[in-house]
């Protein structure tokens, strides 16, 4: 089979990989090809409300031709393997490409094997998770339904995707129940593997504050190990000391999976070669720390920001000026310095807005508004802002 060369390939067209490549695009590259499989392109941070009932799970999708730049080569493949030495990516029909610099953005692994029994549980008798676009609406019928008995939220180890997900729903679900007037007659758990519910004091304390005002119980240093269907009950274990050893009922759960880089990047040169197997990239430059004229951005990159397309929105820039120097043989001069946000929803009318960097400063974008605080302006951002800013910038190289 013949190989094909492109000056720059980008591996995925999510959220990353098409920020990516209309920036290039746009600084004056000619030659970009993206590879990706799907032909759906989705916006995941509105999944949480679509879980909660208040938004559609249409509104979430698009067609992946319509967002792919216009001037890029798409190859609609699945990368399957990269041979960085003799600059190969090989895709999962034995096509191959080479390339003058590789930009790695397939996204993150779903590894619902790591929860015994969840995969098989998913989607009926009340256990759903926001995580995955078919589920999506089911959590919203689960919680509807609900009008007493226990419902378990729960958050894995490790890197996740948007780790503000697996609380904000709890907190969208006892909102709804609060308004139906069912709250009282329904114990409601969040099981995460934190310390505290944030990382950062000052949100934690106040995020507290919404848990005791909604009655939930909060289990600190432990995850959820397995869910029986069957007698539906959970198993909770320490993840540290002080963590909780022993099980659950539950009539609604809401089950977030442990996550990783995908297979193939965890087999290949560019893993770091350590738990996750994301690609081993300068934290900074978004540059790989042996691979030259490898980047990689987004979910499966190894950088230690919160893995959100908040962050990408920081990193797609600096990606694009380092390729951009790498290839122009220049230094690289373009620096991330780890900001993320997590926007944490609280009810159906506010949220707080997390914005932080590596070291955990808070990076507020409005000037006025506390941002260890709930508001209701964010929620409006969360509903309408972000996702029109998302399609209609973000995706083109504008924001
Ligand atoms: C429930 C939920 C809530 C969230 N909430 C927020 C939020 O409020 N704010 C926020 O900023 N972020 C949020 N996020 C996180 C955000 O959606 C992700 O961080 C972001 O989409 C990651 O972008 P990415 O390009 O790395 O991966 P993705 O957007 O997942 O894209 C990866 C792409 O790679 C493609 N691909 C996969 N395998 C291959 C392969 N082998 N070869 C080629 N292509 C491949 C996929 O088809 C996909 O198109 C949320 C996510 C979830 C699930």
């Amino acid at each position: 089979m013949k190989s094909h060369h492109h000056r720059i390939l980008v591996i995925g067209g999510g959220t990353a990989g098409i920020t990516v490549a209309a920036r290039l695009l746009r600084k004056g590259h000619a030659d970009v090809a993206v590879i990706e499989p799907s032909s759906v392109h989705y916006y995941q941070p509105l999944w949480t409300l679509v879980g909660a009932g208040q938004a559609d799970a249409a509104d979430t999708e698009r067609a992946e031709a319509s967002v792919m730049p216009h001037d890029a080569t798409w190859i609609r493949n699945a990368a399957a393997a990269v041979d960085p030495d003799t600059n190969t990516v090989t895709c999962e029909d034995g096509a191959t490409y080479t390339y003058d610099a590789l930009v790695v953005c397939p996204g993150i692994q779903l590894d619902w094997d790591r929860i015994d029994g969840a995969a098989d549980a998913l989607g009926r008798d009340g256990v759903s998770s926001n995580y995955q676009f078919d589920l999506a609406p089911r959590t919203w019928e689960f919680i509807r339904n609900l009008r007493s008995g226990t419902a378990v939220f729960t958050m894995p180890s490790g890197p996740i995707k948007c780790a503000g997900a697996p609380q904000k729903i709890a907190y969208l679900a006892c909102d709804h129940w609060r308004r139906a007037g069912v709250l009282d007659d329904i114990d409601v758990h969040l099981v995460v593997p934190t310390p505290r519910i944030f990382g950062i004091p000052a949100i934690a304390d106040n995020l507290d504050k919404v848990i005791a005002e909604y009655g939930i119980t909060l289990h600190t240093l432990t995850e959820v190990t397995s869910v029986d269907a069957a007698s539906r009950k959970v198993t909770l274990q320490a993840v540290a000391e002080g963590g909780e050893d022993g099980t659950l009922g539950y009539d609604l759960l809401h089950v977030v999976p442990h996550q990783s880089a995908p297979d193939w990047i965890k087999n290949s040169p560019l893993s770091t070669g350590q738990a996750g197997g994301y690609v081993d990239i300068d934290k900074h430059t978004m540059q790989h720390v042996r691979y030259p004229n490898v980047f990689a951005l987004g979910d499966a990159g190894s950088s230690p920001n919160s893995k959100t397309g908040a962050a990408i929105r920081k990193q797609a820039p600096v990606v694009v000026d380092n390729v951009d120097a790498y290839l122009g043989g220049r230094t690289l001069c373009a620096r991330y310095d780890g900001y993320a946000s997590c926007p944490i929803v609280t009810s159906s009318h506010e949220m707080l807005l997390a914005e932080f960097d590596y070291e955990f400063n808070l990076k507020p974008s409005v000037p006025l508004l506390d941002p260890t605080k709930p508001h209701r302006a964010y929620w409006y951002l969360k509903k309408y802002g972000l996702p029109a800013m998302y399609w209609n910038l973000m995706l083109k190289g504008l924001a």
